[in-house]
């Protein structure tokens, strides 16, 4: 693997950097269909055929592979949420669905990818951008092992329902969430998943609080029609999305 010279950004050691995936290697495997997946460009209301699996000279080896364990367990969760039974009918987000999973094992993960991501120069993250603090708060939380509770970087995985945007990597950006009390949150949609994670400073969920990853594992995964959220209809050019994907 290709090595460079640099600051660790995790435990801030000059040393040899090693080329890795902004987002888990695993994650580009599940939304590659023949080496190539849908991105879409949500603000600009772009979709495009993308082969890219975006690595960057982030963490030294020893970092780096710190969170293998963390990523191996999340690639297998990730199978079982998409596999998780769909009621009849299509009912959306007010479901009473969930999973319970490793707490710290899946917010570690959240706040791996949210960093990652603030910190990538790559232009698909371009639009996560933390603040200093918030980097540094979540720099020691990874480097120290410890995640928080959960209403800190609140985290809440939504499935599509429609199935049809498995193949998808849409780019995260940091944006008020309407279906919430307003704040700043996280929204990543790939492969399936809609991730919202809570910036600090956003303010109370609200009745949104019920889909938030509990301390004792309680994960609820409620089913959404990505396409008929207002802030994503809003922005994409729905029906050349749709044809992409029944390409794909
Ligand atoms: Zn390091």
């Amino acid at each position: 693997m290709k090595t460079v010279r640099g600051q660790c950004r995790l435990c801030l050691a000059e040393t040899t950097l090693i080329r890795s995936h902004v987002v888990p290697r695993w994650l580009w495997r599940h939304v590659k269909d023949n080496g190539k997946y849908i991105a879409v460009d949500v603000p600009r209301a772009e979709v495009s055929k993308e082969q890219s699996d975006h690595q960057e000279h982030l963490m030294c080896r020893h970092c780096d592979r710190g969170f293998s364990a963390v990523e191996g367990a999340i690639e297998r969760l990730f199978s079982q949420w998409l596999a998780f039974p769909s009621p009849r009918g299509g009912v959306s987000i007010p479901v009473d669905r969930h999973v319970y999973v490793p707490y710290e094992t899946v917010k570690t993960f959240a706040l791996l990818t949210l960093w990652r991501m603030s910190i990538s120069s790559h232009s698909f993250y371009a639009r996560v951008r933390l603040s200093p603090d918030v980097e540094e708060d979540l720099r020691l939380r990874l480097r120290h092992g410890r995640p928080g509770s959960a209403s800190e970087y609140s985290l809440m995985v939504f499935l599509e329902q429609s199935g049809g945007l498995k193949k998808t990597m849409m780019t995260p950006m940091i944006s008020h969430d309407p279906l919430s009390a307003g704040g700043q949150f996280l929204l990543w949609f790939c492969g399936g998943a809609y991730f919202s994670i809570s910036i600090p400073g956003a303010p109370d969920l609200g009745s949104m609080s019920r889909f938030v990853l509990l301390e004792n594992g309680r994960l609820p995964l409620a089913l959404v029609d990505i396409r008929e959220q207002p802030h994503f209809a809003a922005l994409l050019e729905v029906r050349r999305l749709q044809e992409e994907c029944s390409l794909a």
